[in-house]
């Protein structure tokens, strides 16, 4: 299986979306991290940014590619020739959203199926929102995201107090 398609929003990248990235790539031949350029998401940060955190923190993976894409993930598989699709299952609370996510890129390309991984168990309770979170009520992230995104996201918080 050679191209799998490893999609989110990485707002910003945590530990745990580099945990999956890393599992993915021990699998496939070729991981194609899809950074969604989705101006309805209100992200923290801007799509340039996320992508920058993203390649900065998976540049060591020599089979990681890091894109941006706009517009249906069911599109991207073909546009790549991916195989398979690549989402996080933590706890229970994922399944739903993630099985009708599943479903809805199926029927909408018969071709993309999806996969799910499991990250280590210190990343189960983790996510791009939690850390936002704690970051800006001035609490301490450090070992939940690379320190190049943590500071990218101390920075952040500093700029919107002025
Ligand atoms: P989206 O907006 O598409 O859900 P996210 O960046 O929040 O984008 O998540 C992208 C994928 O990474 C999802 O499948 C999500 O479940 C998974 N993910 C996020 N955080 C973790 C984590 N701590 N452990 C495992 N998977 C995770």
């Amino acid at each position: 299986m050679p191209v799998a398609l490893y999609p989110g929003s990485f707002d910003p990248i945590t530990n745990g979306h580099i945990d999956i990235a890393l599992r993915a790539s021990n699998i496939f031949l070729k991981v194609i991290v899809v950074v969604a350029d989705n101006p309805q998401k209100n992200c923290l940060f801007t799509i340039d940014e996320r992508l920058d955190m993203v390649q900065e923190s998976l540049k060591q993976i020599k089979n990681i590619e890091v894109i941006r894409f706009k517009g249906l993930i069911a599109e991207c598989v073909d546009k790549y020739e991916a195989s398979v699709i690549i989402r996080g299952l933590r706890a229970l609370s994922d399944f739903d959203y993630e099985f009708q996510m599943a479903f809805t890129n199926r029927e909408l390309n018969s071709r993309a199926d999806t996969v799910f991984l499991m990250p280590s168990v210190e990343y189960t309770y983790l996510s791009s929102t939690m850390i936002r979170q704690i970051a800006q009520l001035g609490g301490e992230v450090r070992g939940l995201l690379p320190d190049c995104v943590r500071k990218k996201l101390l920075e952040k918080y500093e700029q919107s107090k002025k």
